[in-house]
């Protein structure tokens, strides 16, 4: 369990352990803008990888790879996996908006 520190402009993800007590978003340190918070569940992409566009589309939505879940036929509920494409993602935010986080913290400066 843990958070990670994610800057996406730099593409660089920095592990924040367990410590809830001090967990807040903090300025990157390779260009100084604020990194977003992201679940631990989060899996970087390499750092030249078209990925991040997919990243950012679903962070700048309030999805901040927490879980997101989908209602079943059955009337029970799935966890739901991350997008992969854009396409997916665009997909994906429609569906599940509603899960999102109201506030996102990432804003350009
Ligand atoms: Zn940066």
């Amino acid at each position: 369990m843990g958070y990670k520190s994610v800057c996406l402009d730099c593409h660089k993800s920095y592990s924040l352990g367990t410590d809830f007590e001090n967990m807040r978003e903090s300025a990157c340190p390779q260009c100084g803008k604020r990194m977003v918070l992201l679940n631990h569940k989060f899996r970087p992409p390499k750092l030249e990888s078209k990925q991040w566009e997919v990243v950012k589309i679903l962070v700048e939505n309030g999805f901040k790879y927490q879980r997101i879940f989908s209602k079943h036929d059955d009337g029970k509920l799935y966890a739901v996996d991350y997008p992969v494409t854009l396409k997916e993602a665009k997909e994906f935010i429609s569906l599940y908006k509603s899960q999102a986080f109201k506030e996102t913290n990432y804003r350009q400066p």
